[in-house]
């Protein structure tokens, strides 16, 4: 069985004792969370978070990207977020390579030069990265000071998430 099939199982038995239907878009906490995609983040579990509480924006390195940053305005300005944590993690594979030897890569792999992505946005310092996404989403014009924004850092051996200060 491949990992689709088996997602969709258990998805299958998921679906016979949903019980979640009547939930609305506005997340319940009027948090979001942007984290990495890391597969050892359990975000609703390390926080604590239940089915309609947040909203939850991943990529590689939780970085605070165009597209990330476009899903964190809409949460605040259509969907009522007040807060943002932005959680990066111990051992992220963004620390393993940079753009350029990546890039150079990729192009001699395959002989193509593609304009996207046009970063891959890999640091060599987790809590720096972090500080920097804060400040880039804190910055945006269209980020009202009402709106909170904190860093943070997830130890993927003790589980703890712990604060990045500014
Ligand atoms: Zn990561």
């Amino acid at each position: 069985m491949s990992a689709i099939d088996d997602a969709l199982a258990n998805n299958a038995t998921y679906a016979q004792r949903f019980d979640q239907g009547g939930l609305t878009a506005p997340p319940r906490k009027q948090l979001a969370v942007l984290t990495c995609m890391d597969a050892r983040l359990t975000v609703s579990e390390m926080l604590g978070l239940e089915t309609g509480d947040a909203h939850v924006i991943r990529n590689a390195g939780a970085v605070a990207t165009e597209d990330a940053l476009r899903s964190l305005l809409i949460s605040h300005h259509k969907l009522g977020v007040r807060e943002i944590m932005v959680i990066g993690h111990t051992d992220c594979g963004m620390t393993t390579f940079d753009d350029g030897a990546f890039r150079a890569d990729l192009e001699k792999q395959t002989g193509c030069v593609p304009v996207a992505p046009a970063a891959f946005h890999a640091f060599p310092d987790v809590e720096t990265s972090v500080r920097r996404q804060v400040k880039a989403i804190v910055q945006h014009p269209w980020v009202p000071d009402a709106l909170r924004v904190a860093g943070f850092v997830y130890d993927v051996h003790d589980g703890r998430v712990r604060a990045v200060d500014g």
